[in-house]
């Protein structure tokens, strides 16, 4: 599947022409501001596929961009904290520490303001420092503004600064922790007040356009219908009184927080410092991971909802523009990794697609260790990997090479599993090994662990008989965009792959500051030339349309 996928989608027209980009900033161009836009759960291939349709924000970027359409979170993992944490900070989750979303930035010592209920959250788990932390030692008055549907959407790009970061409450309104602080600030206070819940709760999400114009079949049994039904129109009205938690599987949570970034744009002054000093904003937008868990990256829901993203941005992009201007604006455009269709979905032709479930494993282990697996021993199995207090199981006469080679046994026995790495075979795996190359830019040196498993391609880790999930180091879940355009880029295509890892140090060099620490990526635009034949394609882009601002 990943080859007709590569030929279909990435490979075409690779034709070499242009002249190097980005422009080697020399001397270092000083934007206004820094704009980083993360699609959580999209893949290059989406964002090219309805390309003929964009009017607004996608628009605008593959218009304008240097478009990477083979960008990689080059790591095994492929869940949302980790993936963002490489976003500014240059760094795989080897080396930023932030492994997995539980190993991300929950943290019971830093209560969400006004949810009680909520676990808390904080950096405090983030190695290092990234673009943000750069920024400041060079201007110490930097403003930096982070916003997401996700507790870890909004803290980890900007790694470990006090900075104004803010993510949605299930209660139904933008909150912080007091990690950042002990009270909203009034212009937070004032946009919740707005009611955002109340004044969607009637919707219903129906087709933007006429249903004829979408080619994806609706209503498979393996989509996961918020409202009991899978096909069109989906509704937010029954589920109120918790509609603030529901709102998340539904198009309109990316428009709300496109909305309370502006405001939060407008109300810090965000790059309007005056020339020559650079503000960072940073905007996760969540539903298309939503969406994409219910229906799957393939589904007519997701194809509504890229549309309803693109209007969005395209406004959020106009209304940014009265304030900051676009020459003195720099856009990275990019995702915190990318998904697997929904595995019954795949034809037997290319393979056939399964579910593997991670429950039988920590069922085993509770078998043979009984009640003291996760007390005493820590025993955790997520996402192929599988921790343990190795020293623990040591002092209390484990032998763990032996339990390894016994976890190996019966992994690789199992349906679906390709390859079960030891921390032995995995150093001595060779640097041509892919999947072993992943799992050593995801495992930190200090984090003791007994196996680290492969699935075999097109085989999702699941919870659940339906929709679809991410998480493998499977080509499909690292895919993701990576496009920059504004201020001192030069716009065009490429499909070499790059990694995530070199958004950072790409905006390092473009911003003339020096990265505090050693990094994983490296400055993109040495020496590259873009494809002829994508820049003639972008000509056909549809006309752009007339926008309306968010409900
Ligand atoms: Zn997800």
């Amino acid at each position: 599947m990943l080859a007709l996928f590569l030929a279909t989608h990435l490979m075409s027209g690779v034709v070499l022409s242009d002249p190097p980009l980005p422009r080697p900033a020399n001397p270092p161009i000083r934007p206004r501001l820094i704009v980083l836009l993360v699609v959580d759960q999209l893949r290059p291939d989406q964002l090219l596929r309805y390309r003929g349709e964009w009017t607004g924000g996608f628009k605008q970027a593959l218009e304008r961009g240097a478009v990477y359409s083979h960008g990689l979170q080059d790591h095994a993992i492929t869940q949302t904290a980790p993936g963002h944490a490489t976003l500014l900070s240059g760094r795989f989750p080897a080396h930023t520490g932030i492994v997995t979303n539980d190993i991300g930035v929950v943290d019971s010592l830093a209560r969400v303001i006004r949810d009680s209920g909520a676990v808390g959250a904080s950096p405090r788990r983030f190695r290092g420092t990234t673009l943000v932390d750069w920024l400041i030692a060079r201007d110490s008055a930097t403003r930096v503004l982070s916003v997401s549907r996700k507790d870890r959407g909004a803290i980890l790009p900007v790694g470990r600064a006090k900075s104004e970061v803010y993510w949605w409450s299930d209660l139904g309104f933008f909150t912080t922790s007091r990690y950042y602080r002990n009270t909203l600030p009034d212009w937070v206070a004032a946009w919740n007040a707005r009611g955002p819940v109340a004044r969607l709760a009637g919707r219903t999400w129906e087709l933007l356009r006429p249903a004829a114009t979408y080619p994806e079949a609706d209503g498979s049994r393996y989509e996961r219908g918020r409202d009991g039904r899978d096909a069109f129109p989906h509704r937010l009205t029954d589920r109120m009184p918790d509609a603030g938690a529901w709102l998340k599987h539904f198009p309109w949570m990316d428009s709300l927080t496109l909305d309370v970034a502006l405001d939060g744009a407008h109300a810090l002054g965000m790059g309007r410092r005056g020339a020559g000093r650079t503000d960072v904003l940073s905007i996760s937008l969540s539903a298309t991971d939503d969406v994409g868990h219910d229906f799957g990256p393939d589904s007519r829901e997701i194809h509504d909802q890229l549309l309803r993203l693109d209007h969005w941005l395209g406004w959020f992009m106009d209304s940014l523009a009265r304030g900051v201007p676009p020459s003195e604006t720099v856009f990275v455009l990019t995702s915190d990794h990318g998904s697997l269709p929904i595995p019954e979905l795949i034809p037997s032709a290319q393979g056939g697609g399964g579910r593997i479930w991670p429950a039988g494993l920590s069922a085993g282990l509770r078998r043979k260790f009984g009640p003291r697996w996760q007390s005493d021993f820590g025993f955790r199995f997520d996402y192929g990997l599988l921790v343990a207090d190795v020293a623990a199981l040591q002092a209390r006469g484990v032998a763990v090479d032996s339990l390894r080679a016994a976890l190996v046994q019966e992994l690789s026995a199992r349906q679906g599993i390709a390859r079960v790495f030891t921390p032995a075979t995995l150093a001595s795996a060779p640097p041509s090994n892919r999947m072993a190359a992943r799992w050593k830019r995801t495992i930190p040196s200090d984090i003791e662990w007994l196996v680290a498993v492969v699935p075999k391609e097109n085989m999702s880790w699941s919870t659940d008989s339906v929709g679809a999930n991410h998480g493998t180091p499977a080509e499909l879940d690292v895919l993701v965009p990576i496009v920059l355009w504004g201020s001192g880029i030069r716009s065009g295509g490429h499909s070499r792959p790059v990694r995530t890892v070199d958004i950072a140090p790409t905006l390092a060099r473009l911003l003339g500051i020096r990265p505090t620490a050693r990094l994983d990526g490296v400055p993109l635009g040495e020496g590259e030339r873009a494809s002829r034949r994508f820049r003639a394609s972008r000509a056909r882009t549809t006309p752009r349309a007339a926008r309306t601002g968010p409900p």
